[in-house]
């Protein structure tokens, strides 16, 4: 099971998040790297304050196969 930033694309690897390479193999489990996380919770932060909205996160892209 492989880890992939929903934001930036990286892959987590054990000696941390990094471009993915070339071949992906097995499955992939959509999240965040720390500092997408960061960033993505301070964007939403902002914006439900702004518009007085529940905040909401898509996470959509497609991957290539
Ligand atoms: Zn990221």
């Amino acid at each position: 099971m492989v880890t992939i930033c929903c934001s930036c694309k990286r892959e987590k690897k054990k000696s941390g998040w990094e471009k993915p390479g070339p071949g992906r193999a097995g499955k992939l489990s959509h999240g965040f790297c720390p500092e997408c996380h960061g960033k993505m919770l301070a964007r939403l932060e902002e914006h439900s304050r702004r518009r007085g909205l529940q905040p909401f996160f898509s996470c959509s892209f497609s991957l290539p196969t």
